[in-house]
């Protein structure tokens, strides 16, 4: 997607273990124009997948997360990743390793708002190693739930995440991929 790489190559910058850092447009300050075109752009995507419901990871995904839902006039469940006193009994929970934060979080959905009818289109702000994803698809299958696919902001392809889940069979669209980000510099591969 052609306008979502120009606000990488204006706002993007390389952190230290080949993190790219979008604060500016998606993971602090959100361009709620770009998530909306994205959203549709999800829709367009998957709009003969049968989608249900829109499942992602709190909290970044949550925005386009919330466009693509409303694109496709389904609901969004958002995985918490802290246990609070208004979600504790009856979840489905996963582990997953935050390739950001080093450090393990449960994520956790309430069985209240899975079925086992759901065709869930997993979104997610980042691909990296694929543990987000990992961990939802653990969830819907410990519920049985069906998934249609992934949609992902920024894929980096030079982590495994991708082609190992590809491998595996999910189909997974990335609308911008991130071949390198040597030398401070992100290139992309079309
Ligand atoms: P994975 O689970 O695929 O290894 O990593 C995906 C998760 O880690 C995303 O949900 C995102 O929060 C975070 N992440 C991975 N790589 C990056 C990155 O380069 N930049 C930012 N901002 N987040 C990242």
């Amino acid at each position: 997607m052609k306008e979502l790489q120009e606000k990488i190559k204006e706002y993007g910058t390389v952190l230290p273990g080949n993190v790219l850092k979008v604060d500016a447009f998606l993971n602090h300050q959100v361009d709620p124009v770009l998530m909306k075109h994205m959203g549709k752009e999800f829709a367009k995507l998957y709009k003969d997948a049968g989608v249900t419901k829109i499942w992602t990871v709190e909290s970044s995904g949550i925005a386009p997360a919330v466009m693509t839902g409303l694109a496709m006039n389904v609901p969004v469940i958002f995985a918490r990743k802290h246990k609070s006193l208004t979600l504790k009994d009856d979840l489905y929970t996963a582990s997953v390793y935050s390739y950001t934060k080093e450090t393990t979080n449960q994520i956790s959905i309430s069985k209240k708002y899975v079925s086992p009818t759901d065709k869930v289109l997993l979104i997610d702000d980042f691909l990296a190693n694929g543990q987000a994803l990992e961990g939802m698809l653990q969830i819907a299958q410990a519920a049985g739930v069906e998934v249609a696919g992934a949609g992902i902001v920024i894929e980096k392809t030079f982590q495994k995440g991708g082609q190992e889940l590809r491998k595996q069979g999910l189909r997974i669209e990335s609308l911008a991929k991130v071949s390198s980000l040597a030398n401070g510099k992100a290139e992309f591969e079309d």
